[in-house]
């Protein structure tokens, strides 16, 4: 059995890369040493907590018990990048120069379950076989959220009481590039922790929110935002032609599905630093390849927060 073109040996990838290398080279703050742990503040959700975070040196794994991250470096990258581990181990080869590391050609049992993981990894996020049903679209969560009855309507969005996963939350149905439903992001709204909550094993970073309906609004530019609400809110101010990042960070994945469907996209993320931050890295990494233009929000604001005349305002070049 030969590997196909461009898989990895992620096994070696493993076992070159200590954690405590990666997390150098994200340069986390913070971090305090205890025996052979790190302890601090979870790079990946971004929380306050001084100790939720550990990553066991001699281990080589991490935890976060705030957001229940856990795994290896390959984890750990797939997590701080939105990639699939394949990704991952593909980013780590380059940034340590381990391009020349030596490809074992699936010689062992142990190599072939890796390559089967990869395989795996890099997949899809399978349709559900199954459609919540009783969800209630006019709650008052949405209307305080601005959203109209309309839009929650047409997004499928609304409260779910039955017992499960999502069982309190405001349920927001993920589409792949077909239509078909692959997820339900539910969103706390009685301030309980994990503000949004996704079935274990979805990777966000392999879809961008509403593309479907953004490609068959049949418009050459697309607005690229970070949120469900910021694509909504977007969508009812009259621009259809919006898809969302599920977070702040880029995937691979997630710029070829924007260079397969449209020709320029303008970059929304939110006003704060951070935002502005990754709408800068993202336009500079997309200029390359389409035509791009950073949309900015007034600081401290993101888009779902901002009137309709404002988004029209702001968006007045895109339509
Ligand atoms: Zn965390």
């Amino acid at each position: 059995m030969t590997p196909s073109k461009g898989w990895v040996a992620f096994s070696a990838v493993k076992r070159a890369i200590t954690l405590e290398a990666v997390l150098r080279h994200y340069q986390v703050p913070g971090l305090r040493r205890r025996r052979d742990q790190l302890q601090g503040c979870c790079p990946i959700h971004h929380g306050h907590r001084h100790d939720s975070f550990r990553a066991h040196l001699t281990k080589n794994v991490f935890q976060c018990f705030a957001c229940q991250a856990h795994g290896n470096v390959l984890d750990f990258v797939a997590a701080m990048e939105k990639c699939s581990i394949r990704e991952a181990a593909l980013l780590l080869q380059q940034w340590f120069d381990l391009a020349a590391a030596p490809v074992s050609v699936c010689a062992t049992v142990a190599d072939r379950q890796n390559f089967e993981l990869v395989r795996k990894e890099e997949g899809i996020n399978a349709p559900l076989r199954f459609a919540l049903t009783g969800i209630e679209e006019h709650h008052p969560y949405l209307a305080q959220r601005g959203i109209d009855p309309a839009t929650a309507r047409e997004f499928g969005v609304g409260l779910y009481r039955r017992p499960g996963l999502m069982s309190g939350r405001v349920v927001i149905p993920i589409r792949n590039a077909h239509g078909q439903l692959i997820a339900y992001a539910g969103r706390a709204i009685d301030g309980r922790p994990r503000k949004y909550k996704l079935p274990a094993g979805f990777r966000k970073g392999l879809e961008l929110f509403n593309l479907s309906r953004a490609a068959a609004a049949g418009r050459k530019t697309v607005i690229l935002v970070e949120g469900y609400f910021d694509c909504m809110q977007v969508h009812q101010a009259g621009f259809p032609c919006v898809v969302a990042l599920m977070g702040s960070a880029l995937s691979v994945a997630q710029e070829s599905a924007l260079l397969r469907h449209f020709y320029r996209i303008a970059v929304m993320l939110d006003g704060d630093v951070s935002g502005q931050a990754a709408s800068q890295a993202i336009a500079a990494r997309l200029s390359s390849r389409c035509s791009v233009e950073v949309v900015r929000v007034a600081d401290g604001t993101q888009p779902d927060q901002l009137s309709r005349s404002v988004l029209r305002r702001l968006l007045v070049t895109v339509k």
